[in-house]
């Protein structure tokens, strides 16, 4: 069973009818690269910076980061790598940085909003990443999006440091595609208007569904609301898949529900191009998306948005799977 797995390591990922998707590893530290490499991962669809600022005194200097993009981009050998800016706030604190207190911190100056205050911290990350770009296949993705102005200017400063670089003589990569992560319900519904804007979206469902539901995604009083393929949740999964397409973009998705065997099939329905999830995930999702005939799914995905609960959405997938 387990060597019938391992079998698919070095496989790409197609479905019965030949519908082809990538599978990636989610990674918060330089050595899960190797662990998401020896679980059969195609790439890296979501690097957590966030620990290179964490459990020390203070910020880490381009250098270090630098090294640490490097290393990732090098060991993953010209495979896609989408390293996320800077996402602290809400749960994630850094002490040294002595950030006023906030009585709603999921909602509050979080990752982007608080790296368009804090340019200095991010153009820093910045420059670190587009140096980094000529060692592999980077592309840069910013969380926690609501409103395009966050979006144009997070570009526009990516664009001031690469042209810094241009004229201190320092390779960057021709091309690295910049994308955005989608978590916030306002940019869910209005992703049409955010798709001309990036190379691709990934859907952070973690964030996503707690926004949606408004319910705390670490206060287990509410988690019986955290229910990733209720119909509310897969129609703004839809919507941002359509908008991409229509614009011709890619979409993947990095919260946890990209790995989950009853989600997979709706997703791939559903016309996701890119699923990342933790490493020990990926070879059992290989095995079940070449179970899955997509055409097929994509009729019962379209269902699925009319089916009224959660609980009923559950059971018609597990009766189709049968
Ligand atoms: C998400 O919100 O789904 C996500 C992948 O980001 P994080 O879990 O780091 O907030
Ligand atoms: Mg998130």
């Amino acid at each position: 069973f387990k060597a019938e797995l391992t079998k698919l390591k070095d496989q790409p990922t197609f479905s019965k009818d030949g519908k082809q998707v990538e599978l990636a590893a989610n990674i918060g530290k330089l050595e899960d690269v190797q662990r998401a490499l020896d679980n059969g991962a195609e790439g890296i669809g979501l690097f957590r910076t966030e620990f290179l600022y964490m459990g020390r005194s203070s910020l880490p200097t381009e250098e270090e980061q630098y090294t640490s993009y490097k290393y990732v981009l090098e060991k993953m050998n010209g495979k896609p790598v989408v390293i996320r800016t800077l996402d602290i706030g809400g749960d994630k604190e850094l002490p040294y940085m002595d950030l006023p207190k906030e009585s709603n911190p999921f909602l509050g100056q979080r990752a982007l909003r608080l790296c368009l205050d804090r340019q200095d911290i991010f153009r820093t990350q910045l420059r670190a990443l587009l140096r980094a770009s000529s060692h592999g296949n980077l592309k840069i993705m910013f969380p926690m999006i609501a409103v395009i102005e966050e979006l144009l200017e997070a570009k526009k400063l990516l664009a001031e440091e690469q042209a810094k670089l241009a004229d201190e003589g320092i390779a960057v990569a021709d091309r690295i595609e910049v994308g955005m992560m989608v978590e916030i319900p306002s940019a869910a519904v209005s992703a049409d208007l955010f798709a001309p804007e990036v190379d691709f979206f990934s859907i952070g469902t973690n964030d996503l569904i707690q926004y949606t539901m408004a319910a705390d995604r670490m206060n287990e009083t509410v988690s019986y609301l955290y229910q990733p393929w209720h119909p509310s949740i897969l129609r703004l999964i839809n919507m941002v898949i359509k908008a991409a397409k229509q614009e011709g973009k890619w979409v993947g998705m990095c919260g946890e529900m990209a790995g989950d065997t009853t989600a997979i099939p709706l997703l791939l329905g559903l016309g996701l191009d890119e699923f990342s999830m933790s490493a020990g995930a990926i070879l059992q999702a290989r095995q079940l998306v070449g179970e899955l005939e997509q055409a097929e799914w994509a009729a019962y995905a379209e269902q699925a948005l009319r089916i009224r609960s959660y609980e009923q959405v559950t059971a018609f997938v597990q009766q189709k799977r049968k």
